[in-house]
């Protein structure tokens, strides 16, 4: 195969969107697994303004997934510029090209006059096709119409004789019929280019190999290929992959942000933990995320490499078993003939399960690394490079273990760094098993002297010690270890009950049972 080239040419929406991302990530995968390059370049027109907050979110996502792009925008490369706006002249002469040839016309028709032709073929129940008007039109109208001044847009003319077939990489033989084909606008009366045309512009300049996208532009596919066969193009091989639909649905997962996706049952859960977490490191309302965009999942600390894993199986699979991929097998696998023709489900579940798998990978320094900054953001910690914060911050991931599931998680355990005085209890828990069992004050009055005793204050020797004095109460541990847990932590659960001892430290653990005997 010669060179492959693959390119991602999103708009400028001002956020990364999840079903793009994945078909990103597609067209990455298969230039790296071929050894060739991937482009990022922009769909944008002259209309945008603010271009920095419009696609800043859409290449962070890109970097914080660890997908680098060869040629693009802010990296430069042979094909530039890379943004749509900046390649007016690139389409002109193009469009010259074709009007000259005779394979594009000015087209005059009005838009009452096109109204007109859409309602009769309504009328007549027929599909509605451009009717070649302008082509009627003699020199000396031409002549006329050019001295008024007349507007118009330059249409493409689409050849009627010959079925359009597509031997799309994913989608298999798919055939137009081109009498249905309206000749597509190519230019605006303004000279801006439309959609159509630029792509197959920028896709030939910039000698694309394979142009894997949404399935939403496999319509597209036919004019695309004619025009670039008109301008003497070879034109790219085509793979149209299929949407991505919504948790649990067959519907596709909407572009837009959109609050629709609350009453999901499955993204509700996400949803509801972005509300309660991104406020707290600064990210609330105004930053207006949500799980349909990858910035939601950094900001909640996922893992880049659980990403890729859970957007590499959204439609594309190495095999009928396997689930866990690093990103060098998928690369190493991934090919166009194994995605798959329908549509595939976003699965929050799943892609959980991808992150504790790879979660599991790190060691205890690199969640605390990764931890950190959600701790400081939240100002549970002052300075994330203070030895003893460190140390500490250390411990709580280690008695949090598994229960770390991304690392905003982290911000779950706010017992460890509230005063005494601050601590919030869960109300229930603490009725159910403080105020309501008729030993537990009694217990927990009589164990907080063992606590000022235990030496070293640590996991090992707690756990001894309360063996020892249930024992010699005559009770049972589970009389006292519910009671004395919501009374340090202030929750029913949590990670080891006698780290969360250790955690405290003697002083913080003797003041919070002083603090509930006064409060019952
Ligand atoms: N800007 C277009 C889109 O976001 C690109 C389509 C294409 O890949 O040709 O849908």
């Amino acid at each position: 195969m010669s060179a492959v080239r693959t390119r991602f040419a999103p708009s400028p929406t001002g956020y990364m969107h999840i079903g793009g991302m994945r078909t990103a990530l597609f067209n990455w995968l298969w230039a790296r697994h071929n050894g060739g390059q991937f482009i990022l370049r922009i769909d944008d027109t002259d209309q945008q303004r603010n271009m920095d907050a419009a696609i800043g979110p859409i290449l962070r996502a890109f970097r914080w997934l660890g997908l680098d792009w060869d040629e693009g925008v802010e990296v430069g490369g042979p094909h530039g510029p890379y943004f749509q706006s900046q390649r007016g002249d690139l389409y002109q002469a193009a469009a010259a090209r074709l009007l000259e040839q005779g394979l594009a016309y000015r087209c005059y028709s009005t838009p009452e006059e096109i109204a007109a032709d859409r309602a009769a073929a309504e009328a007549e129940k027929r599909q509605y096709v451009h009717v070649r008007r302008s082509l009627e039109l003699t020199d000396a109208q031409l002549q006329q119409y050019h001295e008024e001044n007349r507007p118009y847009v330059v249409r493409f003319l689409m050849p009627r004789d010959e079925a359009i077939v597509i031997d799309d990489l994913i989608r298999g033989r798919v055939e137009f019929d081109p009498k249905l084909i309206s000749d597509p606008v190519i230019m605006r009366t303004d000279q801006t280019p439309l959609y159509n045309f630029a792509t197959v512009i920028d896709d030939s300049h910039a000698e694309i190999s394979h142009v894997i996208r949404a399935e939403e532009h496999l319509s597209n596919t036919p004019i695309q290929l004619r025009i670039h066969e008109a301008l003497g193009h070879t034109p790219p091989l085509f793979a149209h992959v299929p949407y991505v639909a919504a948790p649990g649905t067959k519907e596709k997962l909407s572009k837009r942000k959109l609050d629709k996706y609350r009453n999901n049952p499955q993204f509700k859960r996400l949803f509801e933990r972005g509300d309660e977490i991104l406020p707290k490191i600064g990210l609330g309302d105004s930053a207006g995320l949500d799980p349909v965009m990858v910035e939601y999942y950094e900001r909640m600390g996922y893992l880049p490499d659980a990403m890729v894993n859970g957007l590499a199986r959204l439609g594309w699979s190495l095999d009928d078993k396997t689930e866990i991929m690093s990103r060098k097998t998928i690369v190493d696998n991934f090919s166009l003939d194994r995605v798959i023709k329908s549509p595939a489900g976003l699965d929050p579940d799943k892609l959980l399960s991808y992150q504790a798998h790879w979660m599991g990978e790190l060691s205890d320094e690199e969640k605390m690394d990764a931890c950190l900054p959600y701790l400081t953001a939240a100002k549970f910690i002052e300075d994330p490079d203070d030895d003893k914060t460190r140390e500490f911050i250390g411990r709580l991931i280690a008695a949090v273990a598994d229960r770390l599931k991304v690392f905003s998680d982290i911000l779950d355990y706010e017992e460890f760094f509230v005063a005494d005085d601050a601590l919030q209890y869960d109300e229930k828990a603490f009725a159910k098993r403080i105020t309501k069992p008729e030993d537990a004050v009694d217990l927990l009055t009589k164990f907080q002297p063992v606590l000022e005793t235990v030496e070293p204050f640590d996991a090992a020797n707690l756990e001894t010690a309360l063996k020892s004095f249930v024992e010699e109460q005559d009770t049972k541990i589970g009389r006292i270890i519910h009671a004395l847990r919501i009374a340090v932590t202030g929750k029913p659960a949590g990670p080891g009950m006698f780290d969360c001892l250790e955690l405290l430290g003697r002083e913080r653990c003797v003041s919070r049972i002083t603090l509930v005997l006064s409060r019952v």
